[in-house]
């Protein structure tokens, strides 16, 4: 037996004796070293190579096959069993070899992937079957590695690995080609449904959850598509098309799939130029403000403006904010833009008569980096404008996206003088925990609830018990978008604060607005103020 063990332990490959119960009775030296650091004579081979599995090791033993387990930690290895004797099996290992492999997860690399499509697209050249590609993108991946760290990321990614494997036939190949970026070659697609069918249960078999070191994860993922040969019969062409179609999946609300459609590639080479000229619209001047003036219901004056930001691009000419502010809050501008909105707001108000405030509108990008204090102050300082002048506009749909960061910063604002207002409120959720959750000075009912006003009893009795709580809390509570006389005098029926619309007044310029606010009497504004 001795010299059997030598003999054993001289080879190359790991091999392994296992009695029926799964207990290892003998390793070899090249079996100790994969299984490292377990000595792995006298455990269960389950213990000793997580996710191995006697009655699956019982199956391959006679049917021949090979079993690949995939640790959480280290390589994957290949096991071959055999029956040695009844109720006693042979077990050879080796490591599952990582050329033209990602090391981490066992599947194919980046090189591996791109000479598999080329040969593939070579054979579709010569008359063969079509394939598809899926880029696959996991969702929210870098928060598990960010709070769970690596050793667990890396562990998820190995099982995501796993599963993709299983859900594929034989002969397709998966790819890991970045952190949390797979690719998988689909080929002989015959079917025009192939692909979606495939891409349905990748979906369904990646979002089930996981148990990683006790800890339940899940996760989710989004699918581009791109179809060989009709989207494209060249390796980049066809990845950097799923690529497109994985972008608009994302944009669409992740943990779903979409196919490539040529369109995608005008719409992102249209986006990747309005970022580009967006970036330089604040350097070239290209920004100014409007200003729509605000009327007190119980004076009948004018209370103030709100500004409102306007672009004039070189070609295009105007773009509303609605167009141009959610790019900019994606790329990353809306800091430089918003701080340069807030100096110029106050500087334009130190030149109003001092009863009249101004608004700035603030986005929820603005309080992420905590950016929004110092900008505020400097907007103040830099005009001279005293801080109960300017009042800071904050969506509901803001301050829900980091709630407890949003509050802090505003509770900072408030305590420096200035005014916080609820804007578009009756759009979202409207929820009365916000309004508790913070003492606003002023809620903005959005236009689309006041043009809805006229003959919906339910709203007006909302907007008269609205209208009730704001007097009893100190809150103005002023309707936005008001265009119609009828609206205006049941919004004053109802015991609104506050009115702004076409009515009052379109966005004015800086020196109109000026002249207006000078003028004072609104009522007299108002009556020729349709335009
Ligand atoms: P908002 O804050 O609710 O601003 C009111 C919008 O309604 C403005 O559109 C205004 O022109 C429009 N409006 C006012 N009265 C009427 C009316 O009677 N009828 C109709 N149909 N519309 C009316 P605008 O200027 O296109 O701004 C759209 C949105 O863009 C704003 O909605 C605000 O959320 C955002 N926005 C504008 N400027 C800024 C800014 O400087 N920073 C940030 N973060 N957002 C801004
Ligand atoms: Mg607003
Ligand atoms: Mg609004």
């Amino acid at each position: 037996m001795e010299l059997l063990g030598h003999a054993l332990d001289a080879m190359a490959a790991g091999a392994l004796v296992l009695d029926d119960t799964g207990r290892i009775l003998f390793a070899n030296a090249a079996a100790r070293t994969l299984l490292r650091p377990l000595a792995p004579e006298g455990r269960l081979l389950a213990e000793a190579l997580p996710g191995a599995d006697l009655s699956e090791l019982a199956a391959a033993a006679a049917t021949g096959e090979h079993i690949r387990i995939t640790p959480d930690r280290g390589p994957a290895i290949e096991i071959q069993p055999r029956a040695l004797a009844p109720g006693t099996y042979v077990v050879t290992l080796a490591q599952v070899r990582t050329d033209g492999g990602d090391p981490l997860t066992g599947l194919a690399d980046r090189g591996r992937l791109r000479a598999e499509l080329e040969a593939n697209l070579a054979r579709i050249r010569r008359g063969g079957q079509p394939l598809a590609v899926l880029c696959l993108d996991l969702d929210r991946f870098k928060e598990v590695n960010d709070t769970l760290g690596h050793p667990t990321g890396d562990a998820l990614l190995r099982r995501v690995a796993e599963r993709l494997r299983k859900t594929v036939r034989g002969e397709d190949l998966v790819a890991r080609i970045g952190g949390d970026e797979f690719v998988i070659i689909q080929t002989n697609t015959r079917d025009p449904r192939a692909a979606d069918a495939l891409a349905r249960r990748l979906v369904e078999a990646v979002c089930r959850p996981y148990v990683i070191d006790g800890q339940a994860i899940t996760i989710g993922v989004s699918i581009g598509i791109a179809k060989a040969p009709c989207d494209g019969d060249e390796p980049d062409a066809l990845v950097r098309h799923a690529d497109l179609a994985l972008y608009r999946a994302k944009a669409e609300g992740r943990g779903n799939y979409r196919f490539f459609e040529p369109e995608m590639d005008a719409q992102v080479k249209a986006r990747r130029a309005l970022e580009q000229q967006l970036a330089a619209a604040l350097p070239c001047g290209q920004f100014h403000l409007a200003f729509q003036p605000q009327i007190g219901l119980e004076s009948d004056r004018v209370a103030g403006f709100e500004a409102l930001l306007r672009w004039t691009h070189p070609e295009r000419g105007a773009i509303a904010p609605g167009e141009f502010i959610p790019v900019a809050e994606e790329c990353g501008l809306m800091d430089q833009i918003g701080a340069w909105v807030l100096s110029a707001a106050c500087e334009a108000a130190a030149g109003w008569p001092a009863s009249a405030m101004v608004a700035v509108n603030v986005s929820a990008v603005q309080f992420r980096k905590g950016c929004i204090l110092p900008a505020v102050t400097a907007a103040l300082a830099a005009s001279g404008l005293p801080p109960g002048r300017l009042e800071l506009e904050i969506t509901e749909a803001a301050l829900l996206q980091n709630a407890d960061a949003v509050v802090a910063a505003l509770k900072e604002l408030r305590a420096l003088g200035v005014r916080i207002s609820l804007d578009d409120f009756g759009t979202g959720y409207s929820s009365l925990s916000h309004l508790q959750r913070f003492a606003f000075d002023k809620i903005k009912i959005d236009r689309s609830f006041v043009q809805g006003l006229a003959g919906d009893s339910d709203r007006q009795a909302i907007m008269r018990a609205l209208a009730g709580l704001g007097s009893s809390l100190g809150i103005e509570i002023v309707a936005e978008g008001v265009e119609t006389a009828e609206q205006l005098a049941q919004l004053r029926a109802l015991g609104c604060s506050g009115v702004q619309g076409y009515l009052i007044g379109r966005p004015l310029s800086c020196e109109a607005a000026t002249a207006l606010a000078a003028a004072q009497r609104v009522a007299d504004a108002a009556c020729g103020a349709g335009a």
